[in-house]
């Protein structure tokens, strides 16, 4: 089993890779307790871990990044308050409004560039005055990588700065934020400064099998903790998963550079088929976006699949298991199927 899926080239999500035997080594090696005790060591360390890399407080290990994201924005806002975001942004429109449904919070959405960016005087003009038509700004929450693109640190410095000035606190969606530090060659923690809290994906580019690592200060990450319980996020031997975070902070992050040049490769091959219609620039760190016409996208995908290449939609992820070879094989595949 295990080598008929190594064989499958998988380009739907990072969230797609097997854990390596050595994560699973140190899955079953980790010391653990009752995490909702606070005595689970390895998750413990996790949070520290993470927290210091990102130069906040402290962390919390949740089971998803939607979790992550929710209760970031649960413990920013309270009801009738409003998160002021882009409407491509997956906090927007990939976690079904759950702050809206569940927490009585509105998201004002405003739209990004092709690569993912809003500026300053977008978020200025969303922020409401305190009138009673209205609900009240309270936080801005960006995205970092956005659809693979790496946001400009500069426009970044001067929305955190504009939000503080308002009074508002400002919210990192840094799903694949470790992709771009890479990428950019910024650390995290530079990539994290300006922010109040940030939510880091453990399951995507770095490969475990789940697991987000929600950061800020004490008393929000105290507050998250409560919230953590009442949605029935309390994992109890959750140093499981958290040994295979530390085990991707170790040994997952300096390797998705080789993601991002796979990605390069792809795109680079891909772009001298003009049906595809590909943007080199915007292939930034581990994603690469196709956008031929519905029918050729069906046509090609079904082609693919009979080389054991799977591709869902426009969108094709590089991650862990799949190798430059595999990069090689894709191209010649794709060759085929348009001479
Ligand atoms: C995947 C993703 C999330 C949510 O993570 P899940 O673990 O799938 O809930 C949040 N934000 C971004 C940008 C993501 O890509």
């Amino acid at each position: 089993m295990a080598t008929l899926m190594q064989k499958i080239v998988d380009f739907r999500s990072d969230t797609v890779t097997q854990p390596t035997p050595e994560m699973k080594q140190a899955m079953l090696n980790a010391p653990l307790g009752d995490d909702v005790f606070g005595e689970d060591p390895t998750a413990n360390l996790l949070e520290e871990t993470v927290a210091e890399r990102f130069g906040k407080q402290a962390g919390l290990l949740l089971p998803s990044g939607t979790q992550s994201n929710f209760i970031a924005m649960l413990a920013h806002c309270q009801r009738g308050e409003e998160v002021i975001t882009a409407e491509e942004y997956h906090v927007f429109s990939y976690e079904a409004r759950g702050a809206s449904v569940l927490g009585g919070i509105s998201l004002h959405p405003l739209s990004s560039t092709a690569y993912g960016a809003i500026n300053a005087a977008q978020v200025e003009s969303a922020i409401k005055e305190d009138d009673s038509h209205f609900p009240i700004s309270k936080l801005v929450s960006l995205e970092n990588t956005v659809s693979g693109c790496v946001q400009p640190q500069e426009s970044i410095r001067e929305i955190t700065t504009l939000a503080k000035q308002h009074g508002l606190n400002t919210h990192l969606d840094g799903a694949r934020i470790f992709n771009a530090s890479i990428a950019s060659g910024i650390a995290p923690a530079e990539l994290a400064n300006g922010f109040d809290s940030v939510s880091i994906c453990l399951s995507k580019g770095l490969g475990t099998p789940a697991g987000s690592v929600l950061v800020g200060d004490h008393d929000f990450i105290r507050y998250a903790r409560r919230q953590r319980k009442m949605l029935g996020g309390g994992m109890r031997q959750s140093g499981m998963l958290a040994a295979a975070g530390l085990h991707a902070l170790k040994h997952h992050v300096e390797r998705l550079a080789d993601d991002h040049q796979n990605a390069k490769k792809l795109a680079t091959a891909f772009a001298k088929i003009p049906s595809l219609n590909v943007d080199l620039e915007r292939v930034q760190s581990n994603m690469v976006f196709i956008q031929p016409d519905d029918e050729e996208l069906t046509e090609l995908a079904a082609f693919l699949k009979t080389r054991d290449i799977i591709i869902s939609r426009q969108r094709l992820v590089l991650h862990l298991d799949i190798t430059a070879e595999m990069v090689d094989k894709t191209i010649s595949a794709v060759n085929d199927f348009y001479e």
